[in-house]
């Protein structure tokens, strides 16, 4: 295949943590050019938005849009509207209509829009999905837990009203729960906690039933020091299951079945040169539509301020 030369859009914490690092290891994919404001990376050309880099000399295939969500569709929009094939960062949008409009313009130009969840590209998904689908299940709780300063540092963008708050990782937990679980789940009672000087919430509770009658459970919290939580707890007819270290790591009974070194985002762009090679698209919102319930339903309890 011919390498896909990519422009990528937003480079702050995730581009530097994860993008650059798998695109420059990645044999599909070439970075042509950057888009930001502030970020750059050394010996690539930088322009400071994504129309500049557009009009640019550089031939751009693709478009990697890392920016945080509220500035995304326009962004999609015109990338799309140039006949780039587009991979969003998660969220893919603010709104479910957002990225449904979305999907539709890239059928109609004819390029591949693909959704990344990057949490379901842990090592251990596929055999969590497997050893789940062989056994019967009683219940389910993931619990998403991290230090909201240590992996969202001084990111005002993330409390405005209409951003998802502690949903921002917690939706890693959701794409995880809807990727693994047998049956489809929905919502049944949610408490939001919203710091008083905040538009987004800190942390969540939330209570789920599938189709079968499982309970499914997911607690999210912001707050919380040292090391994160990113586990799945299930109780089955063949033991006791945990998804651990974020979907990388499957224990049994407390025995190790699963792991490998994290490759999420080798997936992820793996993923996105299949799609742009088949002609298709990728671009599931389920995980975002737990969000959108969880903000209808869920009871919403003010608690103390938060800062930075
Ligand atoms: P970030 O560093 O705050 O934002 C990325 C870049 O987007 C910034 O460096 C900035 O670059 C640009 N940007 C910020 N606000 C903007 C605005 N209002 N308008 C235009 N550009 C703006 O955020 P991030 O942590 O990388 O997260 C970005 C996305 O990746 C989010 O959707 C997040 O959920 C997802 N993600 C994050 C992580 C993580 O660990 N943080 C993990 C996985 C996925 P310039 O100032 O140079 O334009």
């Amino acid at each position: 295949m011919m390498t896909i030369r990519l422009g990528l859009v937003g480079v702050g914490k995730i581009a530097h943590d994860q993008h650059i690092p798998t695109i420059a290891a990645s044999p599909d994919f070439e970075l042509v050019a950057t888009a930001s404001r502030h970020g750059s990376v050394e010996g690539t050309p930088s322009y400071s938005s994504i129309e500049e880099m557009l009009d640019g000399p550089e031939t751009i295939d693709a478009i990697t849009l890392c920016q945080p969500p509220h500035v995304r569709y326009d962004a999609a929009r015109l990338a799309i509207a140039s006949g780039k094939h587009v991979f969003l960062e998660k969220p893919p949008g603010m709104t479910l209509g957002e990225v449904a409009a979305l999907a539709e313009q890239a059928e109609t130009a004819g390029v591949s829009l693909f959704a990344s969840w990057h949490s379901r590209y842990g090592a251990a998904i596929d055999d969590t999905r497997a050893w789940l689908a062989g056994t019967t299940i009683h219940s389910v709780k993931a619990i998403w837990k991290e230090d909201v300063r240590v992996w969202h540092p001084g990111q005002e963008w993330l409390w405005e009203a209409g951003a998802l708050g502690v949903f921002d990782p917690g939706i890693n937990a959701l794409s995880v729960l809807t990727a693994i679980l047998p049956r489809r789940f929905f919502l049944t009672d949610a408490t939001l906690e919203f710091p008083e000087n905040r538009a987004a919430p800190i942390a969540a509770d939330l209570t789920y039933v599938d189709t079968a009658g499982v309970p499914v459970a997911a607690e999210f919290d912001f707050r919380q020091p040292g090391p994160h939580t990113w586990e799945v707890h299930a109780e089955t007819a063949a033991g006791t299951m945990l998804l651990a270290k974020g979907g990388n790591e499957l224990w049994i009974d407390g025995v190790l079945k699963t792991t490998a070194p994290e490759a999420e985002y080798r997936g992820l762009y793996d993923q996105f040169a299949r799609l742009i090679a088949a002609g298709k698209s990728d671009a599931d919102t389920t995980p975002l539509a737990h969000v959108t319930d969880a903000f209808l339903r869920g009871v919403r309890v003010p608690v103390e301020p938060f800062h930075y």
